[in-house]
């Protein structure tokens, strides 16, 4: 079996913030088949969800990752700061200051402040977040972990929802108010990733993916997460073209998500809400897609052969990502379906 040492990671926030402890859980304790106890991942996280809310940069995704993995997540809401107080959020809304609806906890405040304070002075989103990550990940990972986010440029999802007032009868509002204030409660009507297609993968982005041996989905968004950062012009080609072995896991088990609002994104851009929809949407690489081997919750085993019949090697296997554990299990799974196959042309 070849030898694995770069892996790189394409992840969205919570789901891939999971999968990245249980496959680093993996590495530590060498349960990863063909993959170097010294492998070195890299995380190219996604942007899109990023927004300005009370003059501070807050970027979602890039934290839960950074906090996840440094220890310092809070373990039942799954994002921000643990041990989190809320006393700035208070004055906030004393003030009557918008948005109301955004949770922003007194500690995370700081690492907004510093990341806000370094791109006011000319710093790239990609280099602030290299000394934000001092803090959280080199010391307990060293080189053993870099996170990178997708782009530089300024990204953000927007979503169109029905509103009878407006004129046009609909209204568009920031992915985070869709997901925060309105619950995802109400139907995407349209997707808009403003800012994507002049977007540039942020430096190291690129290399990162055409020099792994190996390129994992996670079971993030596969819209708005993952699909943002197959947006930026170069990163699918990326992909596509890489030496790597590419696999990916399904974010859906047994027809719905497992958190989050997928099953209303898919909706929106037309595609099925199935462990082998999804698989089918990014495709095999051997047709022109993004994947060597997709993984399917062992609920969905009806899906393999529907995969395999449109060339893409699928196994199903738990996919509950309950522990550490059952995380390394599921990643060594992954990797065991693409290891030894013939990389793509
Ligand atoms: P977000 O940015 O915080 O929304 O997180 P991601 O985009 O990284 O991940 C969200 C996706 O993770 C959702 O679509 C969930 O269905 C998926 N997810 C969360 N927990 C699990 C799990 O235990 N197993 C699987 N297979 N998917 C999960
Ligand atoms: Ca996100």
């Amino acid at each position: 079996m070849t030898v694995m040492r770069n892996i790189t990671v394409l992840s969205g926030g919570v789901g891939g913030a999971r999968f990245l402890e249980g496959l680093l859980h993996g590495i530590a304790a060498g349960t990863l088949p063909g993959i170097d106890p010294d492998a070195e991942v890299t995380v190219v996280a996604n942007t899109a969800d990023d927004l300005w809310a009370h003059g501070l940069k807050v970027c979602p995704d890039l934290d839960t990752v950074m906090y996840t993995l440094g220890g310092g997540i809070d373990l039942e809401r799954g994002w921000g700061h643990a041990d989190e107080t809320w006393s700035v959020m208070e004055e906030l809304r004393a003030y009557g200051v918008e948005p109301t609806w955004f949770n922003l906890g007194d500690r995370d405040v700081a690492t907004h402040l510093v990341r806000t304070q370094m791109l006011d002075a000319g710093y790239p989103l990609s280099e602030v977040t290299h000394a934000l990550c001092r803090r959280w990940l080199y010391p307990r990972y060293g080189a053993g972990v870099r996170l990178l986010p997708m782009t530089d440029d300024r990204v953000e999802t927007h979503v169109a929802i029905a509103d009878p007032d407006a004129p046009s009868g609909r209204r568009v509002v920031h992915f985070q108010e869709y997901w925060v204030r309105l619950r995802a409660a109400v139907p995407a009507e349209l997707l808009v990733f403003v800012g994507l297609e002049d977007s540039t993968p942020a430096p190291g982005v690129v290399d990162a993916i055409t020099g792994a041996d190996l390129v994992i989905l996670p079971p993030s968004n596969p819209v708005v997460s993952v699909g943002t950062i197959l947006g930026v012009p170069g990163v699918r080609d990326a992909v596509s073209s890489t030496r790597a072995r590419v696999v990916g896991i399904s974010p859906i088990i047994g027809g719905h998500h497992v958190r989050g609002m997928a099953e209303q994104m898919l909706t929106s851009i037309g595609v099925e809400v199935s462990a082998a929809g999804v698989g089918l949407h990014y495709g095999a690489r051997s047709s022109g897609g993004v994947l060597d081997g997709w993984l399917v919750d062992a609920d969905d085993t009806e899906a393999v052969a529907r995969l395999a019949e449109a060339g893409l090697p699928a196994i199903a296997v738990p996919l509950w990502m309950s522990d550490r554990d059952a995380t390394a299990a599921m990643a060594a799974a992954a990797i065991g379906l693409v290891a030894d196959g013939e990389p793509a042309p």
